[in-house]
């Protein structure tokens, strides 16, 4: 028991013994004992009075007060101060986050579970038109009304940032990136990315122009080297340079061929117009045929189609995917092994396009990078073979476009699995009917 405790039993103590004695000498104990404890409610109610009135009046100071009641007044007042600190600590919290969320370039809304707007910063209200007296409470969607934002929400994947056009400047790209946090809350956080847009294109528009001015000389050089080669004047001496400068021209003309195919690739929008039914199953057979005749009979060519699926697709991407495959598996397969090519729809309505082979092999750590331009496992095998390191990086776009998957399976000196997944919703049957 506490000493203030023990206090006040201690004088409840004095003042019955105190009232006993006196009634005892004047003979009226039950009225002094009553007496004795108004005296003690009395200094009950008189406290309570004051730490009610001290409450109310929200003075700093608390009362003075002895035993166990200035215990209550001081443990009240240290409370007190302690939630004041604590609150004002929030505050100063608060009022950080609000200044540095302020300053910063990028536009931040908090949306609750719902997508509704409740809180923004003022490059916001910049970047996307928002009115906070307008718009604190409204739906997301009513502020930025684009098809393509409406379909990335409700698809609950936000893993990956979305870029849209600016609702209120057409000239401006922003990109959107979705950050789930606490208790079903949304982050959005828009930034503006029109120099980064405006940089990509300027720097895609380079290559393709610069790859199609190389273009023209090199078929003059190309045009001569062939004249000279088939004609009769030439010494033995220059056989050999003449025959090595033809296949440096037919490397850089594969070169720019691919570069425009990029860049194309990477600045032409396609839109459903673009795309029809292909029969995959004559694509492949025809990429097939001028693949045996590149090759020479030195691959065993294995094919298993199944001829019912077809694609909605455009067919001149879909045959520059598909044979970048098919020349890559030959290129980097030994003489003699097999390479396997299967198209089927899987299990799940999904398109399956493969190309396994024998081959090299791909070690773990480079899978993530073939993609990339310029990007080649082993260099010398590469140009060797008349490789042009863009072979994948198309292969990527084409599938982007066609929002497909590129899937590798590999085992260094074993082969590797490359393969195409497209979504159902891409497949038709032959008989016309969407699968
Ligand atoms: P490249 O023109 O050099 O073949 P790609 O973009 O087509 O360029 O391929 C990138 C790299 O990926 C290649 O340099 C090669 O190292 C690796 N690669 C691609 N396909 C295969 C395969 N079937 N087997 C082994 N390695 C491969």
């Amino acid at each position: 028991m506490s000493r203030n405790w023990i206090g006040e039993i201690m004088l409840l103590g004095a003042l019955l013994f105190g009232s006993v004695l006196f009634g005892v000498f004047f003979g009226q104990v039950a009225w002094f004992l009553v007496f004795a404890l108004a005296l003690f409610l009395a200094r009950w109610v008189w406290q309570m009075y004051r730490l009610d009135e001290w409450l109310d009046s929200r003075r700093r100071q608390p009362p003075e007060a002895w035993g166990i009641w200035g215990h209550v007044f001081d443990e009240y007042h240290q409370l007190q101060r302690r939630q004041y600190k604590s609150k004002k600590r929030l505050a100063r919290v608060i009022r950080e986050f609000r200044e540095s969320t302020t300053a910063m370039p990028d536009g931040t809304l908090v949306l609750d579970d719902s997508f509704h707007i409740s809180w923004c910063n003022e490059a916001a209200t910049r970047l996307v038109g928002l009115v906070p007296r307008r718009d604190l409470g409204q739906a997301v969607t009513n502020l930025i009304r684009s098809p393509v934002f409406a379909k990335f929400l409700s698809t609950g994947d936000f893993n990956q940032a979305l870029e849209i056009r600016s609702p209120i400047d057409d000239a401006r790209t922003l990109m959107l990136r979705l950050v789930p946090y606490g208790n079903h809350q949304y982050l959005l956080i828009i930034r503006d990315i029109t120099r980064l847009v405006r940089l990509q294109a300027m720097r895609r528009d380079f290559v393709a122009n610069a790859s199609h001015e190389l273009r023209s000389p090199l078929t003059v050089l190309a045009g001569y080297l062939d004249m000279l080669a088939s004609g009769n004047e030439l010494g033995p001496e220059w056989q050999k340079p003449v025959s090595e400068m033809q296949a440096q021209c037919r490397r850089m003309t594969n070169l720019l061929n691919d570069l425009l195919e990029l860049s194309r690739l990477e600045t032409d929008e396609t839109d459903a117009s673009d795309e029809y039914v292909v029969d995959v199953d004559g694509l492949i057979r025809r990429i097939f045929h001028d693949v045996r005749a590149m090759d020479e009979d030195k691959h065993v060519l294995d094919v298993d189609i199944d001829p019912d699926c077809q694609l909605r697709a455009i067919e001149g991407e879909l045959h520059s995917a598909m044979s970048n495959l098919l020349t890559n598996a030959l290129r980097y397969s030994p003489e003699g092994t097999t390479i396997t090519v299967r198209w089927f729809k899987s299990d799940s309505g999904m398109a399956i396009f493969e190309v396994t082979d024998q081959g090299v092999g791909i070690e773990k750590k480079h899978i993530p990078f073939i993609t990339q331009r310029f990007y080649r496992v082993d260099s010398s095998h590469s140009r060797k073979t008349g490789g042009t390191g863009l072979g994948l990086a198309i292969v990527k776009h084409v599938l982007k476009r066609h929002g497909a998957q590129l899937e590798v399976e590999s085992e260094p000196g074993e082969g590797s699995t490359f393969r195409f997944v497209f979504p159902a919703d891409r497949v038709v049957r032959r008989s016309g009917l969407p699968d």
